[in-house]
């Protein structure tokens, strides 16, 4: 992965910059790829479950389509936006294809006891930094405070489900539900779920709203209640042959929400829209998935 950045950084000239925003906790960096010089900023998180990996493909691709080419379109989104990509937030969880972050000291709610922590329990913006436990969640956090974006996405894996009318659902959305998050936000994040789902089912994805939960400790919620628009994004866990689709799913996500900021069509969207997405229905009967838990997300 980190072959493939710097291979993207060499041929768009510079205009894919590379940098770390941390450590984990065995010592891997925390890899930071940023793109565009523009006053909005956006951030992208792949991956911060090791096991939910096809948001960092997808991150890569979307690099290379908007650092590479130097169009007059490419000139104008970069000059509109700053998108930051954390690509692969559980750099230890991804070598060992575990949820968890590495850190066999870990005990209590949202860990593995002797395993790690859920990394996405651990952004709690109410906790003072310097108490977080988990080195790839506050190092995000802080990336957010020394940079404030306005939208965040955050992309991750599901296991099987089908959408209520039958089909498989390829990918669920959630807005951030947490009570603590401020009505613009809120508003702001309903906007960007109904962007996504838009160009998202445009490209052929079968979407459902995502039943996540309100803990402020979810990356979703804490930049909600930070003021960022925020999205969770979770792609279904669908067999190889489907694994291209759901790379390019994610990869719509990215370039659409980019375009909709840059153009301001994202803040145009009716937030009132995003409860006609549907609930997302039932587990597909029979079929068989790591990423079949009650309490993923
Ligand atoms: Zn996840």
């Amino acid at each position: 992965m980190g072959a493939a950045l710097k291979k993207i950084a060499k041929a768009s000239d510079g205009r894919v910059r590379l940098g770390i925003i941390g450590r984990s906790n065995e010592g891997r960096p925390l890899r930071l790829a940023t793109v565009g010089h523009g006053p909005t900023r956006l951030l992208y998180v792949t991956q911060q479950h090791g096991d939910e990996p096809l948001g960092t493909p997808a991150a890569v691709r979307a690099l290379w389509a908007l650092g590479v080419p130097d169009s007059q379109w490419h000139r104008w989104l970069r000059s509109r936006l700053t998108i930051d990509f954390v690509v692969q937030a559980n750099p230890d969880g991804a070598v060992r294809n575990q949820r968890y972050n590495h850190d066999p000291s870990a005990s209590g709610e949202y860990t593995q006891p002797g395993v790690g922590y859920d990394i996405n329990r651990f952004h709690n913006p109410l906790t003072p930094i310097e108490d977080n436990p988990v080195p790839e969640s506050r190092a995000v956090l802080r990336h957010w405070h020394a940079t404030h974006p306005r939208v965040v996405v955050d992309y991750h894996m599901q296991g099987r489900y089908l959408q209520p009318d039958g089909r498989e659902t390829t990918a669920s959305i959630l807005w951030p539900t947490s009570p603590l998050a401020g009505e613009a936000a809120v508003t702001a994040g309903r906007k960007l779920a109904v962007r996504n789902y838009d160009a998202t089912t445009a490209a052929g994805a079968n979407v459902s709203r995502y039943p996540g939960g309100d803990y402020e400790g979810i990356a979703r919620n804490a930049y909600g209640i930070l003021g960022s628009a925020s999205l969770l994004v979770e792609l279904s866990d669908l067999p190889e042959d489907q694994v291209e689709l759901q790379i390019r799913t994610a990869f719509t996500s990215m370039l659409a929400t980019a375009q909709g900021a840059a153009d301001g069509s994202l803040w145009r969207a009716n937030p009132d829209r995003a409860d006609s997405i549907p609930e997302r229905g039932p587990s597909l009967p029979g079929a068989v998935s790591s990423l079949f838990r009650a309490d993923a997300a």
